[in-house]
């Protein structure tokens, strides 16, 4: 049984008998932010935990298929509907036309992407590999670690001057600094783009528009907050491109873990029924209303300690109408993107000087002056980050 709080702050046992020691800070301990873990919205799922259970019996999801009739064969039909039924409730993206392609995470699908992207003629080069720095720091090395002789990573789209074929990836809103993106590569010869849409949700950024691009990913783990599940989906226009991923995921996991599709699944039919029962039901039990609600207090608390520690500046973010929550709102990224001011050159360095563990600007591709910092952790780490950021001082 879990007995935390709605804040997240008492232990946790699970139903397994096992217990997560609730984590205490000495004044030696390390707050660490540097990981996105999105574990903050846990006590939304622990309100809704009888609604969400799903029992799996012994003889169920056997099979590798998911649905034979489909392109995408290891994709339940289930996952497949709740998906497509996410997407209306939330109008981010537009699905009609356009092939569902499901991922052990929207990871697997990145590397899938970048197999079905590349030219398939062995006598081309690798095909470049671009995105705007600052760039989600896993996109480098998921590129390079096998050493393709398909794609390569070549670093900031906005210093791209090759008239070659390209790949660019945009981030949007962006990890780490939570800026809307749009292509930024200037090239005589056409790229191929990846939208990378984790973060397009109404929690984090208001949901101008339907998105309508050729390659739209997005994850379950940024979404609801369930990133064990590994549940990531990708929309495609062109049906080669599908065939390719699709292929890909075979060869490399023979599909989705059948037990996770069917958990994301019911969990997505949590949240869609909610909005459906509009009325009866309080804006507590509606997952995006909770969870931007505990977005936009975490940056107005987190601000305040930056105003105070008047060491770093943030980055600035536009309000725009959400189309989704029918009211003007700004963004409360799922990361902070801080700079340091004159006198510090290693933000990381500095940080890790007052015992605050974060990920500094060389993994993002640009200068040490700038650190990121996780939003979505648990709501002991973010308070202890906080107050740890009021005290800062100048060196
Ligand atoms: N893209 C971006 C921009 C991310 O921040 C993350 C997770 N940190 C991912 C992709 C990968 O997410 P997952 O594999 O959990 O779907």
């Amino acid at each position: 049984m879990v007995v935390s709080t709605i804040n997240g702050t008492s232990p946790l046992s699970h139903s397994n008998g096992t217990t997560i020691p609730l984590s205490t800070f000495s004044r030696n301990s390390f707050v660490n932010v540097e990981k996105g873990d999105p574990v903050a919205f846990r006590p939304y799922w622990e309100k809704v935990r009888d609604e969400c259970t799903v029992e799996i019996k012994g003889d169920e999801w056997m099979s590798y298929l998911g649905d034979t009739n489909n392109l995408c064969w290891y994709m339940v039909p289930q996952m497949r509907d709740a998906i497509l039924r996410l997407h209306n409730v939330v109008g981010n993206a537009v699905t009609k036309d356009k092939f569902l392609v499901l991922g052990t995470g929207s990871s697997q699908l990145y590397q899938a992407l970048l197999y079905a992207l590349s030219p398939s003629e062995s006598s081309y080069r690798p095909i470049n590999v671009v995105a705007a720095a600052p760039y989600y720091s896993e996109y480098k090395d998921a590129t390079d670690i096998l050493q393709s002789r398909l794609f390569q990573w070549t670093g900031d789209a906005a210093l791209y001057d090759k008239d070659e074929p390209y790949i660019e990836v945009v981030t949007s809103p962006n990890n780490p600094d939570g800026t809307l993106r749009v292509p930024v590569v200037n090239s005589g010869v056409e790229g191929k783009i990846i939208y990378d849409l984790a973060y397009y949700w109404p929690q984090y950024t208001p949901i101008t528009d339907q998105l309508d691009h050729d390659v739209m990913v997005f994850t379950f783990s940024k979404c609801t907050g369930h990133a064990g599940s590994r549940i990531g989906w990708a929309f495609v226009k062109d049906i080669e491109v599908a065939k390719k991923m699709i292929r890909f995921v075979q060869l490399n996991s023979i599909g989705v873990s059948r037990e996770s599709q069917i958990r994301a699944a019911k969990m997505i039919g949590v949240i869609c029924d909610g909005y459906k029962n509009l009325k009866s039901i309080e804006s507590d039990h509606l997952f995006f209303d909770y969870s931007k609600r505990l977005m936009k207090e975490r940056w107005e608390k987190f601000k305040g300690a930056i105003e105070k520690s008047k060491v770093f500046t943030l980055t600035k973010y536009p309000t725009s109408y959400c189309h989704f929550n029918k009211d003007l709102s700004e963004q409360y990224p799922a990361f902070a993107w801080l700079k340091c001011l004159e006198g510090i050159k290693d933000g990381e360095s500095y940080l890790e000087k007052l015992k605050i563990r974060t990920r500094g600007g060389g993994r993002f591709g640009v200068d040490a002056k700038y650190v990121r910092v996780s939003m979505i952790g648990t709501e002991d780490e973010f308070i202890e980050l906080c107050t740890r950021l009021s005290n800062a001082k100048r060196e």
